[in-house]
């Protein structure tokens, strides 16, 4: 049996004192690594949107000023589920490319040693078969329910390399899964399938429902990174990654939308019976990432299995209902 390396034995050096700027410090994701950092003992900058607006350059330059990082982790990003890339697709676009592109350009100005770009499983082909390698990358369209936010966010692996010829810039590029976890957003038109399922069963609960709603047909089959896991993941991987190359973070574990009900269904406590609401889209049939190049890079695996996350998340969820609700 492989045995892989705690977080902690290889990370304590690394960071210690190691100033990091993480963009989206405050958000889902970014909370989750800031909180990792600063116990490994690291010196870390969370810009905050009203202090610094990224889709400006002025404002990414002043933030790199003002903390002078030697390590910048890029997870600041407007998005969220299936739904919001159909309300918001002018909206995911731009904020999400200039971003990302201002963000690199005022790191590369400011010196910065290493750029870590957080990007996304929809920047994958979106009409492949079998695992997502990190070969098939740029071998096809991203599928249309996430075009806009896959390309963008691919975009800065575009850049990275663009800098690296030119500049000899070092910058990574993670493509991340699916996440889920405490503090995602449970808005129903942001949030991602897992967050919305959640909230749709303990409401339905709490008022005694007769049925939950879940859109599509169950068939479509996607991977879920419990959030804390992720955030391990690109310590691990802003340590020991200096490979220009994107790399899957995710565990390459394919579980089903229905799959996904009947589980959260019966951890909920909920009675009822579930209902598809097929004329909702099923978006990309299978978004699973290979993983082999990340369990031999990085020497590491997710530890959190699906059920338990859930566990997890419900109960977070059931006793911060009113502030998670209260999220945009
Ligand atoms: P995607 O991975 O980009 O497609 O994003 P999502 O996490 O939003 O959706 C994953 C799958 O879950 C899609 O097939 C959705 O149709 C399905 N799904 C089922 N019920 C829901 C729901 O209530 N909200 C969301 N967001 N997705 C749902």
């Amino acid at each position: 049996m492989v045995r892989f390396r705690t977080h902690k034995e290889s990370l304590v050096s690394y960071w210690t004192q190691k100033r990091v700027v993480v963009t989206g410090g405050a958000g889902f994701l970014g909370q989750h690594v800031v909180q990792r950092l600063q116990k490994l003992g690291a010196d870390v900058f969370i810009p905050r949107r009203k202090d610094y607006d990224f889709t400006t350059l002025e404002a990414c330059k002043r933030c790199m000023q003002d903390a002078r990082p030697e390590v910048v982790i890029h997870g600041a990003a407007y998005y969220g589920g299936i739904w919001i890339n159909q309300l918001y697709p002018g909206k995911i676009y731009y904020e999400n490319l200039v971003m990302g592109a201002n963000i690199m350009e005022a790191s590369r100005q400011a010196d910065v040693k290493k750029f870590v770009a957080i990007g996304t499983a929809c920047s994958y082909p979106g009409y492949l078969e079998g695992t997502l390698s990190e070969k098939d990358l740029w071998n096809g369209i991203p599928h249309d329910t996430v075009v806009n936010y896959g390309l963008t966010k691919k975009m800065m692996a575009v850049q990275a390399l663009a800098y690296k010829k030119q500049y000899g810039f070092t910058a990574i590029h993670l493509i991340l899964t699916n996440l889920y976890g405490p503090g995602a957003s449970y808005n129903p038109d942001r949030s991602h399938v897992v967050a919305a399922l959640i909230r749709k069963f303990v409401e339905a609960k709490l008022a005694k429902a007769p049925t939950v709603e879940v859109w599509g047909s169950g068939k479509p089959v996607r991977e879920f990174l419990y959030v804390e896991d992720c955030a391990d993941g690109i310590l691990r991987a802003a340590e020991l990654c200096n490979d220009i190359q994107p790399l899957n973070v995710g565990t390459g574990i394919g579980t089903s939308i229905r799959e996904l009900a009947e589980t959260t269904h019966e951890l909920s406590g909920f009675r009822g019976s579930i209902t598809w609401n097929t004329s909702k889209p099923d978006g990309q049939m299978k978004k699973v990432l290979d993983v082999s190049r990340m369990r031999n890079t990085l020497n590491w695996a997710p530890s959190t299995l699906l059920r338990d996350g859930l566990r997890k998340t419900i109960a977070w969820y059931e006793s911060h209902k009113e502030e998670a609700d209260s999220r945009p």
